[in-house]
């Protein structure tokens, strides 16, 4: 069943707020020819299109209660298949988020005859990502992104692109990063433990430049999609 879908290299991407998880998520679904299914952007795209799924969904946002798991899992198993034979793989981001989402995409990905091959997770010190985060500036006219270290703009507090005014969302202060890392890795953790008792965890370094933690990642696919059954 494997061999008529062509849609094989099932691969997770994690990387807690900060690791540059978005960047890395480009590149693998541009070299690795993914499709890439990340649970935001079909969450909006359901609500757009009006479907019932969408539906269900905009009411659980407007009443700010969490996204129910039957929600999520039925939009991941309709966006699966009507993905399978398009590409050579999916690229999974933000899911699962939890442990119960895990046996569900286990489930799912074996009825199809498929399984997941790899689950790259972007490991980096939580003061590593504090620092990244709280220097973070926005334009407020264009949306850019600078940092105050890494990247900043030519002039103090403007925009290089558009030479709108920068500022520093609230929610990118020191307490509330240290917390919403905190939930991450507490969400996370258990997800991680179950794919690396499968074997199938890839730890990357994420304190290096993007190009560095890119071949990082693609280094350790290539060896595990080489590897005759597994692709
Ligand atoms: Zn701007």
């Amino acid at each position: 069943m494997t061999e008529t879908t062509g849609t094989s290299k099932l691969i997770a991407l994690f990387g807690p707020p900060g690791s540059g998880k978005g960047t890395q998520a480009e590149y693998l679904v541009r070299d690795y020819d993914l499709y890439h299914l990340s649970t935001g952007d079909l969450l909006r795209a359901e609500i757009k299109q009006g479907t019932p799924l969408g539906r269900q969904a905009d009411e659980v946002i407007k009443s700010g209660a969490l996204m129910p798991d039957a929600i999520i899992q039925g939009m991941i198993r309709n966006q699966v298949n009507s993905v399978l034979g398009e590409k050579a793989g999916i690229l999974f981001d933000g899911f699962p988020r939890t442990a119960a989402q895990a046996d569900f995409l286990d489930g799912l990905l074996a009825e199809l005859g498929l399984a997941m091959k790899a689950v790259v997770f972007l490991a980096i010190d939580a003061e590593k990502l504090i620092d990244r985060l709280t220097g973070r500036r926005t334009c407020r006219n264009c949306g850019a992104v600078y940092h105050v270290k890494s990247s900043p703009s030519r002039r103090e507090e403007v925009c290089d692109k558009c030479g709108g005014p920068l500022y520093q969302r609230p929610d990118d202060n020191r307490d509330s990063i240290a917390e919403r890392l905190a939930a991450y890795e507490r969400q996370t953790y258990p997800v991680l433990q179950a794919y690396e008792n499968k074997g199938l965890l890839v730890r990357v370094d994420g304190d290096q430049s993007r190009e560095a933690v890119y071949r990082d990642i693609a280094g350790a696919l290539d060896r595990i999609l080489a590897i005759p059954g597994r692709d």
